[in-house]
């Protein structure tokens, strides 16, 4: 497994996301997969206080005990967990929801700290502030953020330079060979401009990229869009999305390839993504999405594969 780096952090390219843990899979099930992920060279897990109402942070906790230097913890603040712990990046809640983080993963440092979505109440000198407080108090590496614009981050970079506190060394958006918001709306340019790691999340557009979807057809059973109400899943399967993605499956399997290794192998071929981290509920699918990022596009594939969708979105 290759890596990148994310601040000083040496991240394989593919990671596990863990928004399943807790929620969909129990903490058997949960071991499995962070079992599978380090057995195929995975050593970034993404998570969030509020994932599983909690419990995501708990159960991969546990599962890394005793093998807690194999992996890079990357968990998330900010987003309301109860009536109590209602999110947002005050200084007083980051320094509480931190602690919590820790106590629930079981260990003394959070390896990469995210603010989960920004927060318009604080302003962004207070919650930098407490984040750098952090990182000097050896609890966390490094920081990053999460659903911020491309004017939010280099607002932040600018902040943290001028205080000479830690800075953002990440940003986590949707980003997807069907959902390229980040392009648009120039994160990634962003990005790229400052030295941040890229990191996409949906990155399989919540298993619709990994080819089990049929136009038509009622999603496999106790698949995450058969869990899904009626309108979400007509959504998510609608004639547009699957005219790109019956288009992006031909074309992968032409070069010799599946659908879900374009979907890593595309993310990847984007020199400011660091890390792609998929979620999983079996420990087979992540040993096909390490497989996936062994696939290495050419630039001349890449225009190919944008002449592909613009020609299914035609159609
Ligand atoms: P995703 O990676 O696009 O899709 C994950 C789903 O795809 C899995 O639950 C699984 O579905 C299916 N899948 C994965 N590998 C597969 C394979 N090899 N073959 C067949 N199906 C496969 O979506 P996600 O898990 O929601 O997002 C990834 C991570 O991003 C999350 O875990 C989380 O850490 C992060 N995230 C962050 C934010 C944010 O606001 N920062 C928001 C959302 C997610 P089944 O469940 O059907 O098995």
């Amino acid at each position: 497994m290759q890596t990148r780096s994310i601040g000083a952090l040496d991240a394989s390219v593919v990671g596990l996301g863990c928004n399943n843990f807790g929620g969909r899979i129990d903490e058997a099930a949960s071991k499995k997969v962070v079992d599978a992920a380090l057995d195929v060279g995975i050593n970034l897990f993404d998570t969030a206080d509020i994932y599983g109402g909690t419990r995501s942070e708990e159960f991969l906790g546990r599962s890394l005990a005793g093998r807690r230097d194999r992996a890079l913890i990357a968990t998330k603040f900010g987003g309301p967990i109860d009536d109590e712990r209602k999110g947002g990046a005050s200084a007083s809640y980051i320094g509480r929801a931190c602690d919590d983080s820790l106590q629930r993963l079981g260990t003394d440092r959070i390896d990469l700290y995210q603010i989960h979505f920004p927060d318009q109440a604080t302003p962004l000198e207070e919650t930098l502030g407490a984040l750098d407080a952090l990182v000097r108090a050896g609890k966390v590496r490094e920081i990053g953020c999460s659903n911020f614009s491309a004017d939010m981050i280099e607002a932040a970079t600018r902040i943290s330079a001028e205080h000479g506190w830690a800075r953002f060394v990440s940003v986590q958006n949707e980003y997807s060979l069907l959902r390229r918001g980040p392009e648009k709306q120039g994160v990634l340019d962003a990005c790229g401009k400052l030295g941040l790691a890229f990191i996409p999340y949906f990155p399989l557009a919540s298993g619709v990229l990994s080819g089990k979807y049929r136009r038509g057809e009622v999603p496999p059973a106790g698949t995450r869009l058969a869990g899904m109400a009626a309108d979400r899943q007509e959504q998510a399967l609608s004639d547009a999305v699957m005219n790109r993605v019956e288009a992006l499956e031909a074309w992968a399997t032409a070069h010799g390839h599946t659908l879900l290794d374009l979907a890593f192998a595309w993310l990847l071929a984007k020199p400011v993504v660091a890390c792609v981290i998929a979620g999983a509920t079996k420990p087979e699918q992540v040993v096909a999405n390490a497989a996936a990022a062994q696939w290495h596009l050419t630039e001349a594939e890449m225009a190919d594969i944008d002449a592909v969708i613009a020609e299914a979105k035609e159609r």
